[in-house]
């Protein structure tokens, strides 16, 4: 059998169940071998290792995850895709597609339940309108991965994989980077894609630390540090610590803290490193207890 991902069985399976896309669930099909192995080979997957992919569509990737991992669940939020998956991953009795919107899922009681104690990744190529929600989803809940590859919007990809300083970097950076090493795979031009999108796109790839870069004392605290001081990108970080985060009545409470972590109250937040934003916030929490 011939891979999916070519423009002509795509375009065969497509037309056999008479599939038509969905805008709004962010359907844009891969039809380029060369990008799908350079995103598999970023995985650095074994036989001995399992994949959660998120989105299969008609399974242009899942194929090829399935020839490389041990165990792949894909989980597919649109239920007119589950027939057409049924046939085309047919030949991979290791492969399992689940009906949901990831989002809702326990993703922790699925990576126990699956896989068997394998070391897990999450491939895939993301729907563009969910893209932070879900990694942040994935981040945050701190699930047992060894590395996360996606396919997404190429701005968001330099956002997250940015460095200080730069005009990319922001909230997404800073809380990325707190749990992951980021780089980018590959730079992808929309033509890869039926129908084609209208931005282009790049693989990231998100190396799940041990343990995060840095200590704090409160996750919580250093995520709302962090949202507050880029609410507003042009505002100084007193500025939008002062609207965001503590308020006109404690001004001088925050200058004395900001003196105390040495940070000069007029820069902006994106000057600012993650060391630096884990260091004010551990002082905030430790005056707030
Ligand atoms: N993996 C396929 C490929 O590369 O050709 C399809 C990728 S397409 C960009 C995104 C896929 O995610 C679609 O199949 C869409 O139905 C599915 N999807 C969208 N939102 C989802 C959600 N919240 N949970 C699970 N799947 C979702």
């Amino acid at each position: 059998m011939t891979d999916i991902a070519t423009p002509t069985r795509t375009k065969e399976i497509l037309k056999k169940y008479g599939f038509s896309f969905k805008k709004s669930l962010g359907q844009n099909f891969l039809i380029d071998l060369n990008i799908l192995h350079k995103i598999v080979a970023a995985a650095e997957l074994t036989l001995e290792k399992g994949v959660i992919e998120i989105g299969p569509g008609i399974g242009a990737l899942t194929e090829q995850l399935s020839r490389e991992a041990g165990k792949v669940v894909a989980i597919e939020i649109d239920q007119r895709l589950l027939p057409i998956l049924a046939d085309t991953l047919s030949v991979y009795p290791h492969t399992e597609v689940m009906h949901g919107d990831v989002l809702d899922m326990n993703l922790s009681a699925l990576i126990e339940d699956k896989f068997n104690g394998k070391k897990v990744s999450v491939v895939a190529n993301l729907p563009y309108y969910v893209t932070s929600a879900i990694l942040m989803k994935l981040l945050e809940e701190r699930l047992p991965l060894e590395n996360i590859v996606v396919m997404i919007q190429k701005e968001v990809a330099e956002r997250i994989a940015a460095n200080p300083g730069s005009k990319a970097y922001g909230a997404l950076t800073v809380l990325a980077q707190f749990y992951a090493e980021a780089d980018i795979v590959t730079i992808v031009p929309r033509s890869v894609f039926i129908p084609q999108p209208n931005v282009d796109s790049a693989v990231l790839r998100l190396r799940i630390r041990q343990t995060p870069a840095v200590e704090v004392q409160s996750e919580e605290a250093f995520y709302r540090v962090v949202k507050a001081s880029f609410a507003q990108r042009r505002k100084t970080l007193a500025n939008n610590l002062l609207h965001n985060f503590f308020g006109k009545e404690r001004r001088e409470e925050m200058f004395n803290l900001l003196e105390e972590v040495g940070i000069d109250p007029t820069r902006r937040g994106e000057t600012l490193s993650i060391a630096e934003f884990a260091a004010l916030s551990n002082v905030i929490t430790r005056q707030s207890k």
